[in-house]
């Protein structure tokens, strides 16, 4: 009875075995139609892995190897951890499965590192984070890829408001991974009928704080990066740089002129939402790929229209509907899914309980986002009558 060793030095001796250096160059000088397959288990694939090696487990080699290759007159390469699986692998291809051209490399992965040759090492999902996360990865258009980019983006909440507070809520249980928050705002009796990020036994503490403590609640993973400030040309640059997505809940002009014309410099997405009584807005200003907020409002609407001259009414939940169709855009603008509200003005008006979609253009003559982003200067961003006399001449 030959013992196993005598075994696979006989299955070595009737198959081809190759030197890592050969499965290299071959690797390194591009596609050529030879398929290179890691036979080993799930856990040490997702370790680490020959570039672009495809994946097929010896104990399911007979079921799956046709997917991985399929043109059975084509070189194919096992290989496992030292050379063994791969070597009884390439056996069954030969003699079994009718492969014409197949061999096994010798000394497998860890001769590979050994050489000091690269390998490729994926990414992963903790456990948590697939328990955690699963109802995503069940939807194809968000999936491993999807959440992989919701874990890597930078998302920026202007306001921890009735808008920012449902927004920074779901972004994080949705699991972006960083979430910049700018408020200068202490928590007030008067925030809780809408901003549900706050709590009685917060009043008092700066709206930041107290988002960073309801995000944390939900998933402690998020990296919270507060601006306990307001934002202005002084500071709106160094702030929003290196962020993928903005998110607007800012409730004055100015603000928005600036934030558009840094956005657009910079060309950084911004999913923008209004909210006044009982009606809401919503569009996603997505530099040169849609028109711009100033495309829209070449000019502030009348004094008296602006709602930030003054404390204004507000339905307490139409912040939560609106927060969250922005928080919606952000993922589909992170992901790619779907088709984003760039170019399109959504208006919802609660009492009729309609939705009003209008299209909206780029303005050919727009004075800042007809331009080269380089050319935008700092001098021209946020131009705008001032805002003090804007207000008072409303009475
Ligand atoms: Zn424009």
């Amino acid at each position: 009875m030959p013992s196993g060793a005598d075994i696979i030095r006989q299955i070595k001796e009737r198959i081809e075995e190759v030197d890592p250096r050969e499965v290299h160059d071959l690797i390194e000088a591009g596609p050529n139609g030879t398929v290179v397959v890691d036979v080993r288990e799930q856990h040490e694939f997702e370790e680490a892995h020959l570039p672009g090696a495809k994946h097929v487990p010896r104990g399911h080699l007979e079921s799956r190897i046709e997917t991985a290759a399929p043109d059975k007159s084509k070189r194919v390469i096992l290989y496992c951890q030292s050379g063994n699986r791969s070597a009884l692998a390439a056996d069954t291809m030969q003699n079994l499965l009718g492969y014409e051209d197949v061999a096994s490399m010798t000394g497998g992965i860890t001769l590979w590192k050994d050489r000091g040759y690269d390998v490729d090492v994926p990414r992963a999902l903790s456990a948590d984070q697939r328990s955690r996360y699963s109802r995503h990865l069940l939807i194809p258009e968000i999936g491993l890829e999807g959440q992989m980019k919701l874990l890597d983006a930078k998302v920026l909440l202007l306001g921890a408001g009735g808008l920012g507070s449902p927004i920074a809520l779901y972004l994080a249980a949705a699991g972006v991974g960083t979430l910049g928050i700018v408020d200068d705002d202490v928590v007030d009796l008067s925030n809780l009928q809408r901003q549900v990020a706050h709590s009685e036994d917060r009043l008092g503490m700066p709206k930041v704080d107290s988002a960073e403590i309801a995000i944390k609640e939900i998933n402690g993973d998020v990296n919270v990066v507060k601006y306990e400030t307001r934002l202005d040309a002084s500071n709106i640059m160094e702030i929003i740089e290196g962020y993928d997505v903005i998110v607007d809940g800012v409730d004055n002009f100015p603000t928005r002129y600036l934030l558009n014309d840094a956005t657009v410099r910079l060309q950084i997405p911004v999913v923008s939402a209004s909210i006044l009584g009982f009606d809401g807005q919503l569009s996603v200003f997505h530099p040169y790929e849609g028109p711009c907020y100033r495309c829209l409002y070449p000019t502030p609407p009348p004094a008296e229209l602006a709602p930030s001259c003054g404390a204004n009414g507000v339905l307490g939940v139409l912040p939560g509907v609106m927060g969250l169709l922005q928080a919606v855009e952000v993922i589909k603008l992170v992901t790619g899914a779907g088709e984003p509200l760039t170019g399109r003005l959504l208006l919802y008006e609660a009492l009729g309980a309609t939705f009003t979609e209008l299209k909206v253009r780029r303005d050919p003559e727009c004075p800042i986002c007809s331009r080269d982003p380089d050319s935008i200067s700092d001098d021209e961003m946020g131009v705008f009558p001032d805002y003090e006399a804007f207000c008072a001449a409303s009475g």
